[in-house]
């Protein structure tokens, strides 16, 4: 088995304001494999973007900051990397895109030309070889005309497309790791299945590895090697997506699968949304001791407004999540 390429440990993340300190990433663990898609699944609020903005040092300084914890990127801690340093790992070795990509894409600019920056910047090619560059990047990503579009703006492109040339961009330099965020939340059923579909296929010619963060647990069903589940800045369950998908070992994750009508349900034309549990989560000024899951949670006992749950082997082979039942499994009714 290889190496993992990331593997974070027990990562922090505080943010200061004028109400206090808080941690909105409170000891997160994870790994990801070479060529692997691993979906971070939770609502909104839960820590899954300010962990992917963590990896890269991008989170907003202040009022949040890095407290402690390790992010190691084939065995370099990059909690510790110089700011140089980062800026080659940035969008050369670990690439990023977001859910709306014209938040992303310049518009004054070509998409020719923004293609073309990523591989001059990343790749050292000069312009004649940067402007070729960016037509085979288009091809690649499915965009037909490559050879006119190449010189439209992001305001001439349909969504779909958009996210189509940020995914190119993002792939210019064949990272190591690609993470995107929501990448297809903006966008109608039929073009968030053809973003999935260019995204594994892409992952299966370049060996990329997928960091998918997503609310969309039919999106999980359908790309996801596998999964970890957060809430209120914690890693609540991980494993591998038949493990998670099949045997949920969190109330919160059983609440989130419930809203999938069937599991492999992503080919219908309706995707259900995801969060139907009854509640919100907490605010991070709000949480208190023990889980944070338990004003939502139907099997809520004592014990779990005293003290935080660890993560509990679920059924073997590295299944884990946190929760008291899985220590009293004669109360668990999942
Ligand atoms: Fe529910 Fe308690 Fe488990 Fe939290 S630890 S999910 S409150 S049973």
């Amino acid at each position: 088995m290889s190496a993992p390429l990331l593997e974070v440990e027990d990562l922090r993340v505080e943010f200061r304001t004028r109400r206090g300190a808080a941690m909105v990433l409170n000891g997160v663990d994870f790994h990801i494999d070479p060529g692997e898609t691993l979906c971070v699944v939770g609502e909104s609020g839960c820590g899954k973007s300010m962990t992917a903005l963590a990896l890269l040092r991008l989170i907003p300084s202040p009022p949040g900051r890095i407290n402690s914890g390790q992010v190691r990127f084939q065995g370099e801690d990059l909690v510790q990397a110089s700011e140089a340093r980062m800026r080659e790992v940035r969008g050369n070795r670990i690439s990023m895109i977001f859910q709306e990509p014209m938040t992303s894409l310049n518009p004054v600019f070509t998409i020719g030309d923004q293609i073309g920056e990523s591989l001059r910047l990343h790749a050292g090619l000069d312009a004649k070889a940067a402007h070729q560059g960016s037509i085979e990047m288009l091809r690649q990503v499915g965009i037909p005309a490559p050879e006119r579009r190449v010189d439209e703006y992001p305001h001439q492109m349909s969504g779909g497309m958009r996210q189509r040339v940020m995914i190119a961009m993002a792939l210019a330099c064949r990272p190591d790791i690609l993470i995107a965020d929501e990448p297809t939340t903006a966008l109608d059923v039929t073009v968030q299945a053809q973003i999935f579909d260019l995204l594994r296929a892409l992952q299966h010619d370049k060996g990329t590895a997928i960091l998918l963060i997503t609310h969309d647990m039919g999106a999980v069903a359908e790309m996801a090697d596998r999964v970890m589940v957060m809430y209120a800045g914690r890693v609540i369950e991980q494993g591998t997506a038949e493990q998670v998908l099949r045997q949920p070992g969190h109330p919160y994750t059983q609440g989130l699968i419930e809203c999938l009508p069937e599991l492999g349900s992503s080919q219908q034309a309706e995707r259900p949304e995801l969060i139907e549990i009854a509640g919100v989560v907490p605010s991070i000024w709000e949480l208190g001791s023990g889980c944070a899951f338990r004003e939502r949670c139907p099997h809520a006992m004592e014990r779990c407004a005293r003290e935080v749950p660890p993560m509990i082997g679920v059924g073997g082979n590295g299944h884990t999540a946190a929760c008291w039942l899985l220590a009293e499994p004669e109360r668990n009714v999942a």
